[in-house]
């Protein structure tokens, strides 16, 4: 069996392993980010994670892992392989993969865009396979993405690749994360949910949200509670969920229109929710669609990978 390493660099944790020709993990390990040291402490604590993990094989197996692949958080420059911008870590034109050449000195480097390797991943191994035109939606801190198309992923004709999240959703909107505003990314993701939530919570102070937190108001709400709160009736909760939804599924309706990929896939913290957020999701996706009823609605699911799929999909990376 050949191993390749897979490495996801996220804001707050590096996630790496050993990964099979099959999609499967083997020795998976997890650090957490630290961004004092630069880029040279991020390619240090990266190479050593890698390494500790290719000690674990003998040395003929270790011989043939020829891939490291690893995910970050932003564009890479195609030509550079410097990362353009990450804000997760505070990064503008990073050369990261220099500073892990010494680590690795007998495999391949390819520094890849986090929700590209997602998308590859899940296309491969998960959620897309069997669905050469299809897309895969993260929902967690922002809205990240990946398109694969005719079998391939699709990442442009230039560095900036897919960003579903910046497709401005309302003129003049929302600030986003991006500087910009009005993006889709300002109204679905986890920042936007709380925002929503918030302001209905100020008209329902009898919500299920503020019930016990009154002792810590320090201790907010988790999505999870929120989301359980809505199925629960909860006015604020159920308000502020529709309104993602509705959002959320204008954002779908235009990806749809578009692209029109086979199936959509969902990834991410927000995904993780019951048959009801789906099917409803749906149904306000088609209302959206240009030719409405007439038009087949791509069937939307949730992810199957999980917080694997970025690891798997850096491995598998070319
Ligand atoms: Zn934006």
């Amino acid at each position: 069996m050949q191993y390749s390493l897979g490495i996801d660099l996220g804001g707050s944790h590096i996630a790496a392993a050993l990964v099979d020709e099959e999609g499967r993990l083997l020795f998976k390990k997890t650090r957490q980010t630290d961004i004092s040291g630069g880029v040279k402490g991020v390619a240090a604590d990266i190479g050593l994670l890698g390494q500790s993990l290719l000690k674990n094989l003998d040395h003929n197996k270790r011989a043939s892992v020829e891939h490291v692949g690893v995910g970050v958080p932003g564009p890479i420059h195609p030509e550079t392989r410097k990362i353009i911008s990450a804000p997760n870590l505070g990064w503008e034109d990073v050369d990261l993969f220099s500073e892990l050449v010494p680590y690795f000195p007998n495999q391949e480097i390819h520094i890849v865009n986090d929700a590209t390797c997602a998308a590859w991943a899940e296309y491969k191994f998960g959620a897309l396979q069997d669905y050469p035109n299809s897309m895969l939606l993260t929902l967690g801190t922002g809205l990240g993405g990946g398109l694969i198309y005719r079998g391939q992923v699709f990442d442009g004709g230039n560095s900036y690749g897919f960003e579903p999240g910046h497709t401005i959703l309302v003129a003049d909107g929302e600030l986003c994360s991006c500087g910009r505003r009005g993006c889709l990314e300002a109204y679905v993701s986890v920042k936007a949910l709380r925002r929503e939530a918030d302001k209905a919570l100020k008209q329902y102070p009898d919500s299920l949200l503020l019930r016990d937190k009154s002792l810590d108001a320090s201790m907010p709400y988790t999505i999870r509670e929120l989301f359980a709160a809505a199925a629960a009736g909860d006015p604020a909760a159920k308000y502020s969920v529709d309104l993602y939804v509705h959002y959320l599924a204008i954002g779908i309706a235009s990806f749809v229109v578009i692209l029109q990929p086979e199936i959509i896939a969902l990834g991410g913290g927000i995904s993780h929710q019951g048959t009801e957020f789906y099917t409803g999701l749906q149904e306000a996706v088609a209302r959206h669609l240009l030719a409405g009823a007439r038009q087949p609605v791509p069937p939307v699911i949730p992810a199957k990978l999980g917080n694997d799929a970025g690891i798997v999909g850096a491995a598998i990376s070319r």
